[in-house]
């Protein structure tokens, strides 16, 4: 089984998030549970939590397919202690959340060294981080987001995840999300199926498929190798047509979210649609 969706909105709060989702035929979504621009958020009123769970049920959305997403000031490999401290409360925050609304995957991007720290050692604090906010929540996968190698982000290569992997304490709740458009960027050729099938097998040899939790499926306007994310809309980026068309058909992207976060959300309806189609 395939699950599709997109990452909806869920301004005016979270229980909107899966009626946004059901109105463009999605079977899972992704969310900000809090706004992704800010520290610190109110907590989510039981109301909320409420409505959101409820909400879920009736439209047919299991909540162990759904993916949030941190916010993006969160670095959890922050050079400085400030930094570092502030960004591991709101990663706390942000489990915390999941666990209220009964979700099990949380979607962060591993973090940058902001050229002060070098790359193994921001791997190392990223770690740390995550072994510190995953024993003082119960349930919740951290799911690390492959990067396009941007600036100083670090995570655009398979070994630099599989260095974060390594040193977790509890392997059953680490998992990775790849985006096909972070993956280009950073050099994984995915422009034709066989070079598709050929990434997932570099994928499996340095991580392992087990830990492949989740999907960002994105076209890119940029090309091969270029270190630049930007997004595009299916089929009419450089990774094209075909090879969203080979994702969809293959079974080792069963079971797990498979997430659009193309440019033009007005699109997201008929590229669910076609994307269904393909399988
Ligand atoms: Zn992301
Ligand atoms: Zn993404």
């Amino acid at each position: 089984m395939k699950y599709i969706g997109a990452h909806v909105s869920a301004s005016g709060g979270v229980e909107n998030a899966p009626l946004n989702a059901s109105k463009i035929g999605a079977n899972t979504f992704a969310l900000f549970t809090k706004n992704q621009r800010q520290w610190v958020a109110p907590p989510l009123t039981e109301k909320s939590i409420e409505k959101f769970k409820e909400n879920c049920s009736n439209f047919g959305f299991s909540l162990d397919k759904i993916l949030p997403h941190d916010s993006y000031l969160i670095n959890l490999g922050h050079p400085q202690s400030e930094g570092l401290e502030k960004s591991r409360n709101a990663f706390l925050d942000e489990m915390r959340r999941c666990e209220q609304l009964g979700l099990k995957l949380l979607n962060f991007h591993p973090g940058s060294s902001l050229k002060e720290i070098t790359t193994e050692e921001c791997l190392k604090r990223i770690a740390e981080s995550i072994n510190w906010a995953l024993s003082q929540t119960k349930g919740v996968t951290a799911v690390i987001e492959n990067t396009a190698g941007q600036g100083s982000n670090v995570g655009n290569r398979f070994e630099e995840i599989r260095y974060i992997i390594d040193r977790i304490e509890d392997k059953s709740r680490v998992g990775v999300c790849i985006d096909t458009c972070h993956s280009l960027a950073a050099g994984y050729d995915l422009q034709t199926p066989e070079a598709c099938k050929k990434t997932f097998e570099e994928f499996d040899k340095v991580i392992g498929l087990d830990y492949l939790r989740a999907m960002h499926i994105n076209d890119s306007k940029k090309g091969l190798g270029s270190k630049v994310d930007r997004h595009e809309n299916i089929g009419i980026g450089t990774i094209g047509e075909d090879s969203f068309q080979w994702i969809m058909s293959n079974s080792i992207f069963d079971e797990i979210p498979l997430i659009l976060e193309t440019p033009d959300e007005t699109l997201w309806g008929e590229e669910i649609a076609r994307l269904k189609s393909y399988f």
